[in-house]
């Protein structure tokens, strides 16, 4: 009996330490992709010699949910599953990357139509879009998801069906990106092959790159089927494979260059009306997001209230998509408040957020620019992540403080604005302008009154250099 035990615990330790060894033979980052779709994807090509090449730094999670070398049929849908797009994808990705290895994540399902691949909805014995959500973030332990790979159609390719395909689509792409936690990642969907009877398909999935960021498609075009009208040959799924990984890496090359465009927040302080009613629709006109620093502003005069935001107008700041920020509860200088005062005011703005449904600041605006190490330390235990100040500096990133970072006030007078056009044209790719605005036009503090007309040059301004505007809380 001891014997038998210790045979096991022993099998046990070897079987545990080969799949340590699969898993960690080296320690370059693993780039993950996501393969769905239909049995294209899945692979229907004749296994060959060529399917005998593996590559120590190409792998695939397994029906079990292990990482094990890839190898064809990638795929486990069907007993037909054999050579699909996989293998070849990954071998050309990792041409250019000598430091990485690749994982792959099987999820498509042979004869799967696009209205199975929704959340919660039954495909034979699967949940094909629940499982592919589920694989990703169990191959998120281990690497970086980088994309999705999409090769469906076939069974949505009649007319009517096609009418409907697109919208479909978007919604996958969305429904994604969003349990993913990944809003740019990158999506390549495929062309069905031209050797299906008809063709309804492909001029409807090649509308997704104009109408959704951060994808593209890949032709089908000379491709040839195995005999059956339907599926890719064996040399046919690897040449796919290529074209996948050719757009692919022209997707990962925009984001690159993405990430290395010079960067602007706007940040409006007090929440004035002209926010709701003049800034928030310029804004989505561009398609730029932005910070409401939100307070209840002390008001001297009755008919001064109604320049002012209330909190139900504030969350609909929120549901437009924009941050809502701190600004405290009334507008108070946290460096002449005891700290039992500074967690009441910064606190009444948390919970009236709570009230309304609008989820934790997690950015702050020091009321007047004033603050001090004090107000830094309880800001950051309450949660704060990023305190703007004023300063009229960029902000550097590997330098400045995240609970002080400096901004520019836009005012419309001339030498406010001469000073904010050159800070916005010096601008660098590492640095980060922040501008705070206060009314546009503010009515009641002349002073720091922006014209609709100088907000509009300014955002033009940002749109022609192409730099990027982000939230405070993306930062
Ligand atoms: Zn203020």
């Amino acid at each position: 009996m001891k014997e038998r035990f210790r045979t096991v615990l022993l099998l046990l330790l070897v079987f545990q330490n080969n799949i340590y060894c699969q898993v960690s033979i080296s320690s370059k980052p693993m780039e993950v992709y996501l393969l769905i779709g239909q049995s294209n994807m899945a692979g229907r090509g004749a296994i060959d010699a060529e399917s005998e090449k593996t590559s120590q730094d190409i792998f695939m999670l397994d029906k079990s949910n292990n990482w094990v070398i890839a190898k064809d049929p990638v795929h486990f849908d069907k007993s037909s599953a054999g050579v699909g797009p996989a293998i070849s994808f990954a071998q050309a990705m990792l041409k250019d990357k000598m430091n990485a290895q690749i994982g792959l994540i099987p999820c498509a399902w042979g004869g799967s139509p696009i209205k199975v691949w929704q959340p919660g909805v039954k495909y034979f014995d699967n949940f094909p879009y629940d499982e592919a959500i589920a694989r990703a973030k169990i191959a998120l332990q281990k690497g970086v998801l980088k994309g999705i790979l999409w090769h469906q159609g076939e069974s949505d390719n009649d007319s009517k069906k096609a009418e409907v395909y697109l919208e479909k689509l978007k919604a996958l792409v969305a429904n994604l990106r969003m349990d993913l936690n990944a809003p740019n990642l990158s999506f390549v969907a495929g062309e069905i092959g031209y050797f299906n009877k008809e063709n309804h398909i492909n001029t409807i999935i090649n509308k997704l790159p104009d109408e959704v960021a951060h994808t593209a498609v890949v032709s089908a075009k000379d491709l040839t089927d195995k005999g059956d009208h339907l599926h890719f040959d064996t040399a046919s799924a690897r040449e796919l494979g290529k074209r996948y990984a050719a757009e692919m890496k022209k997707l990962e090359q925009e984001s690159f260059k993405e990430t290395k465009k010079p960067r602007v927040v706007l940040t409006f302080d007090d929440a004035e009306v002209s926010h709701l009613t003049n800034v928030a629709p310029l804004l989505l006109k561009y398609g730029y997001n932005a910070t409401f620093f939100v307070c209840e502003f002390p008001i001297r005069q009755q008919d001064e209230k109604e320049q002012y935001l209330v909190w139900k107008q504030i969350k609909n700041l929120h549901d437009m998509g924009f941050e809502i920020g701190n600004h405290t509860g009334h507008h108070k200088n946290v460096t002449k408040l005891s700290v039992e005062d500074i967690k009441k005011e910064v606190g009444f703005v948390d919970e009236k957020c709570k009230e309304f449904g609008i989820p934790k600041p997690i950015s702050f605006a020091y009321p007047g620019n004033r603050y001090d190490t004090i107000s830094q330390r309880i800001l950051k235990e309450m949660g704060y992540k990023f305190a703007r100040t004023g300063g009229a500096k960029y902000y550097k990133v590997n330098e400045d403080s995240r609970l002080a970072i400096p901004s520019y006030t836009v005012i419309s007078s001339s030498k406010y604005k001469e000073r904010t056009l050159e800070a916005l044209q010096n601008l660098k790719e590492e640095d980060v302008l922040v501008l705070t605005f206060h009314g546009v036009p503010d009515l009641i503090h002349p002073d720091y009154s922006t014209s609709i007309d100088f907000l509009n040059e300014i955002l033009q301004f940002i749109k022609e250099k192409k730099y990027k505007v982000v939230a405070m809380k993306s930062l």
